[in-house]
């Protein structure tokens, strides 16, 4: 070869890998690669090669600005045609390990989830019962899942079950499960304790003057009589003698912290209990059942919610009074989503008045929503991880959720072809056969599908549209058209196989593509009222293939993003769970 030639090799080569690159970069960073990145990488393989960078800068920068040029979906086509290998994004270990625990003793931390049985959990309830698991994992100590069960009113025995199955979705094991509600006749003893002591008293007044005592920092005239009179009380309430009264703790009318102005212990609720039946009508409430719980249980190191900061200083006093063991009390930020309600108080509405279809709703950030739309358990965690448990209150995007997912799903889901709202393309001069294409475009083991080609396809309309007669693009993996023809059908010619560079490429079905419908979440919430547009069906054709998927399958629909699949009596449907 002359050292012409030679050169001329060299710079192929050059632009080739400057090309790979430039893609590579421009997928990652929403269609536009960054030229310095991009020279970066060209010249650690060229350089060992003897090429000087001045020659292979300029040919980099030509190769991005071209790159730049086109657009996403383009991109991500090229690169998945020249280098499939580099689509699978570049892997950013950000390690979270867990900060250490104040005064934490290998073995001996103990950490609760104490949930509510009053409602699915949520992607918060996860954040909290994962933080609570992985630190008693860190300690090799041990972890209990609590059910504070003490409002009648609101519990319900079908989320006893429910939440344990959601917290065995997330990969969350116990040491030890318990109801709180077990526990009345221990919380009645310490009640009837605080009472002697006089650490707390029955309170006969009404709402509106207890309302008003708090708010004018003034005693009532039930807190100072003598303890026999309150313990008499007390066991007048138990016994349904006296039908009305709370128990309140002796705290402190003037402080500054509201919490603390003789909060409620003890209230009658009247409405069976979903275990407990009739057997009890007083009622701890959580100041008091939250304390001792995580002291009496032996919790270590219980977290709570940031908004329970005021309530911090009833906790201690509380279990002072009571001469209980005080846990180290931890705080995190409560989970807030942009545009979803990370909340059961918002969330139980939305379903009682028919916003939303259930509590597997996919636009909801349930755990029966996340996974109904494709969203993994390890995502969940990954996304709680990088979080951090920082005290720091903010909004954070859903897509955070998504990038995390997509992570993992990515390497290890089949790649199919859905075309939505289709049009009928007939192509002349193509040959009939039968093809095999792979399901993945790296990962062999995710197997191959064989399809039927003829002389007629489905394209997607909106791609369509956009180009003209006489126009040629690509249907994807297979060969190149040429418009001839648009009317309610569009007509081509085959137009060889070759890779034309910046042709279009769509997917498409054939004809025996079966029909689905794709459900497409969106927020619920857009400036805080509620999204009438929601949820997008989405109607369109899939291959045949699908027909071999399982039932909640994740699939990647190509040029269209990935699909969680349903199948239920021969109705096939799908849940969009992210690009
Ligand atoms: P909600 O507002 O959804 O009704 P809750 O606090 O009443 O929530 P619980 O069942 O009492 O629900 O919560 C159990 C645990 O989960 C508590 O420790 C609570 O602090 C935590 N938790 C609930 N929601 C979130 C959230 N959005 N972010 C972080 N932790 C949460
Ligand atoms: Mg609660």
């Amino acid at each position: 070869m002359t050292s012409e030639n030679i050169q001329k090799t060299a710079r192929k080569n050059i632009q080739k890998t400057a090309r790979k690159y430039a893609l590579q970069n421009a997928v990652q960073f929403e269609g536009s690669a960054q030229l310095k990145a991009v020279i970066g990488k060209v010249i650690a393989v060229f350089q060992k090669k003897g090429i000087h960078p001045k020659e292979i800068i300029p040919l980099v920068k030509k190769t991005v600005d071209d790159v730049n040029g086109l657009s996403k979906d383009q991109q991500r086509d090229e690169l998945e045609t020249l280098a499939p290998e580099l689509l699978i994004k570049e892997k950013k270990v950000r390690d979270f390990s867990l900060s250490d625990l104040p005064f934490a003793e290998d073995k001996k931390v103990i950490t609760r989830f104490p949930p509510e049985p009053n409602g699915y959990l949520h992607i918060g309830h996860a954040k909290a019962a994962i933080i609570d698991y992985e630190y008693a994992k860190k300690y090799d100590g041990s972890f209990i899942l609590r059910f504070d069960d003490t409002n009648p009113e609101k519990d319900c025995v079908e989320f006893y079950d429910a939440q344990k199955q959601d917290l065995k979705w997330l990969g969350i094991k116990w040491d030890k499960s318990y109801h709180t509600s077990d526990n009345l006749k221990m919380h009645y003893e310490l009640c009837l304790q605080l009472l002697k002591q006089s650490d707390a008293y029955v309170c006969l007044c009404d709402a509106e003057n207890i309302k008003m005592g708090r708010q004018k920092k003034k005693n009532c005239p039930c807190r100072n009589l003598p303890s026999e009179i309150h313990v008499d009380q007390w066991e007048q309430l138990l016994s349904s003698t006296l039908d009305n009264g709370i128990v309140r703790l002796k705290a402190d009318m003037k402080s500054l912290n509201t919490a603390m102005r003789d909060p409620t212990l003890f209230r009658i609720i009247t409405t069976p209990h979903p275990l407990q039946k009739d057997r009890f009508h007083i009622w701890p409430t959580y100041d008091f059942a939250g304390a001792v719980e995580d002291s009496i249980s032996g919790v270590t190191h219980p977290f709570r919610t940031k908004e329970y900061e005021l309530r911090d200083e009833v906790y201690f006093y509380l279990l002072d009074k009571l001469g209980l063991r005080k846990p180290h009390l931890m705080e995190f930020a409560r989970l807030s989503i942009e545009g979803m309600p990370v909340s059961k108080r918002k969330i139980t509405p939305l379903i009682e008045n028919g916003s939303v279809s259930g509590y597997d709703d996919v636009r909801l950030p349930t755990l029966r929503g996340l996974k109904k739309r494709g969203i993994v358990p390890k995502a969940i965690k990954k996304f709680v991880f990088s979080q951090g448990i920082s005290k720091v209150e903010s909004i954070v995007s859903f897509g955070l959720v998504e990038a995390e997912n997509r992570k993992i799903i990515d390497p290890v889901s089949k790649r199919l072809f859905f075309v939505s709202d289709p049009v009928e393309l007939i192509v002349s001069g193509i040959q009939k056969k039968s093809i095999v294409m792979p399901f993945h475009p790296t990962d062999k083991s995710l197997g191959t599908r064989s399809v039927l080609i003829d002389d007629s396809f489905y394209v997607p309309r909106e791609d369509i549209a956009s180009l003209n007669v006489g126009d040629t693009f690509r249907l994807k993996d297979l060969c190149n058209v040429k418009i001839q023809k648009k009317n309610d059908k569009i007509y081509g010619m085959y137009a060889g196989e070759e890779l034309i560079a910046k042709s279009k490429k769509i997917q498409w079905t054939s004809k025996d593509a079966l029909s689905i419908d794709v459900f497409k979440p969106e927020v619920l919430f857009k400036n805080d009222t509620f999204n009438e547009n929601s949820l997008q069906v989405i109607h369109g054709n899939v291959e045949p293939a699908i027909k071999k998927l399982k039932d909640g399958e994740i699939v990647q629909f190509e040029r269209f993003g990935f699909v969680r699949i349903e199948k239920e009596n021969d109705v096939i449907k799908g849940f969009f769970t992210h690009r």
